[in-house]
C-alpha cells in the first residue's frame, strides 16, 4: 500500500483533478493525524481532533488507514472523562525501519534506526582511499547487507556525504575525496533498491541530527563538523537550509589564513588549511624539529606523528601540542563568530573528529567567536561538543527521510 505517495498529476478532466485534490487533502489530513499522535502518543481520537482542527469522523478515517499501513496501534484505554474510557493510540517505534549511512573518508558506516531514532543494527565497509565507481560498490554492499538485515518494513534509505550535493533530486554536484561529478546517487539507488531515497551533506545531516534527536529544545541551531574537512550545517526556523546551490554552510573554504597553504579545492588559505585533523597534524610535523621540549621532538620520520600520538600529547599538555590545536581553534573560532554574528542561532554544535581536544579546544573557539562578533549575541549562543557522536550523520540521514517521507520529526 503506497500510504503517502504522491498522486498522479493530470492535466485532464475537472472530476480527476478533484479526485486528485481529494487525494490530496486526504493524505495531508493522514500526516497531520500522524504527526499528532507520534508527538504526543499515547493520546486518544478525541485528542487529536481538537489538536488538528478536524472533524472526528475525518480523523477516524485517517487513523483507520493508519492503523491499516502498521504506523498506528491501539494500545490499551485512557481515563475516562465521564463517558466510555477512550481507546488510545500509539506510533509503534518499529512500525517502519529507516536505513541511515554516513558516507565517511575513510569508511563507510550505515545502521538500521526505528522511528524514534534507536539503532538496531549498524554495519561498516571500508573505502581503503576508493573513490568514483569503486566507492559506489563499496556503499552496495553496505546497503545490500542492511536491507537483508531487517524484517520490518523499511521507509526508505538516507545517505549524509561530502561535497556539495542538490538534496531535491539525490545529486551528488562535486564531492572531491571521492571524486564524484554530478552523481545521480539517489536515482541510482532508488532503481536498485526501488525505496525512496534522501542525500544531503554530511554536516547538514549532522544539522538535522541534533534538531531531531538532540534534545536541545531549539529551532535555530548550526552544527559545526570539523574532522578531515569542515562544514556547518544549518538549521533555521526548523527547517534545513540549504542556500541557492546547497552550498549553504561551506566554511571549510572561507579564506581566513594569511598563509600559503594550498586546499583541496585549489584556492589558498581556506579555514580546511588551518582546523582540520591533517592541518593540525602537518603543522605538528613542521614545528616538532625545533621544538625540544615537544614529547613530539626527535622523531626522524615525520609520519611518525601520528594523530592519535598528537592528542596524548595535547592531554599531557605538551607545549607544541597545544599551541598548534589552540591556534587551530583561534581560527574556526573567528569563522564561528561571523556565523553567530550573522544568524543568531540558539546553539552552536561541534562535532567530528576535532572535539576529542575537548574543553580547552571549545574554550579557545568560544573566546575567539567572542572577540570577533557582538557580545551580546555569542554570550547568548551556547558552543558546545555534541553528544551525538558517532552516529551523528547516520542519526541525521535516517531523519530526513523521516521528515520528507511522514513528515515526522522528533523535535517538532
Ligand atoms: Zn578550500
Amino acid at each position: 500500500m503506497a500510504l503517502f505517495s504522491p498522486w498522479t498529476k493530470s492535466k485532464s478532466s475537472g472530476a480527476v483533478l478533484q479526485k486528485a485534490t481529494n487525494q490530496g487533502t486526504r493524505l495531508f489530513n493522514q500526516r497531520l493525524v500522524l504527526k499528532v499522535i507520534y508527538d504526543s502518543s499515547p493520546t486518544s481520537r478525541a485528542d487529536v481532533a481538537r489538536a488538528t482542527g478536524l472533524t472526528r469522523t475525518t480523523v477516524s478515517g485517517a487513523v483507520e488507514h493508519l492503523i491499516r499501513s502498521g504506523l498506528t496501534e491501539e494500545v490499551g484505554t485512557g481515563r475516562s472523562t465521564g463517558g466510555k474510557a477512550p481507546i488510545l493510540l500509539n506510533v509503534p517505534d518499529e512500525a517502519r525501519h529507516l536505513i541511515g549511512v554516513d558516507v565517511g573518508d575513510s569508511r563507510v558506516s550505515g545502521a538500521i534506526v526505528d522511528l524514534r531514532g534507536h539503532v538496531r543494527h549498524e554495519s561498516q565497509v571500508p573505502l581503503d582511499g576508493r573513490d568514483g565507481e569503486q566507492a559506489l560498490s563499496r556503499i552496495e554492499d553496505l546497503l545490500d547487507r542492511l536491507v537483508a538485515a531487517t524484517d520490518k518494513p523499511l521507509l526508505g534509505i538516507g545517505l549524509g556525504t561530502p561535497g556539495f550535493i542538490d538534496t531535491a533530486t539525490g545529486t551528488v554536484r562535486w564531492a572531491v575525496n571521492l571524486d564524484w561529478h554530478d552523481l545521480a546517487l539517489g536515482e541510482r539507488l532508488q532503481k536498485r533498491y526501488r525505496l525512496p531515497v534522501y542525500v544531503a551533506n554530511d554536516s547538514q545531516a549532522a544539522a538535522l541530527a541534533e534538531y531531531a534527536f538532540g534534545h536541545h529544545g531549539s529551532s535555530n541551531l548550526l552544527v559545526v563538523k570539523v574532522g578531515e574537512g569542515i562544514g556547518a550545517g544549518l538549521v533555521l526556523d526548523g527547517r534545513l537550509f540549504q542556500g541557492t546551490r546547497s552550498g549553504a554552510g561551506e566554511i571549510g573554504h572561507t579564506a581566513v589564513a594569511d598563509n600559503r597553504r594550498i586546499c583541496r579545492c585549489g584556492r589558498v588559505g581556506c579555514l580546511e588549511t588551518v582546523a582540520t585533523m591533517h592541518a593540525v597534524l602537518e603543522r605538528a610535523r613542521e614545528l616538532a624539529p625545533d621544538a625540544p621540549d615537544s614529547v613530539l621532538h626527535g622523531t626522524t620520520d615525520p609520519e611518525d606523528i601520528t594523530f592519535a600520538r598528537l592528542v596524548s600529547a595535547f592531554e599531557a599538555h605538551d607545549r607544541l601540542a597545544r599551541e598548534v590545536v589552540l591556534d587551530s581553534a583561534h581560527h574556526l573560532g573567528r569563522t564561528i563568530g561571523a556565523l553567530i554574528g550573522s544568524l543568531d542561532p540558539s546553539h552552536v554544535i561541534l562535532v567530528g573528529a576535532m572535539t576529542v581536544f575537548g574543553d580547552p579546544w571549545l574554550a579557545a573557539i568560544r573566546r575567539e567567536a567572542q572577540r570577533s562578533a557582538l557580545t551580546l549575541l555569542v554570550d547568548a549562543t551556547r558552543v558546545e561538543i555534541g553528544k551525538l557522536t558517532p552516529n551523528i550523520v547516520v542519526l541525521g540521514s535516517a531523519a530526513l527521510l523521516m521528515t520528507r517521507e511522514l513528515g515526522l520529526s522528533p523535535a517538532a
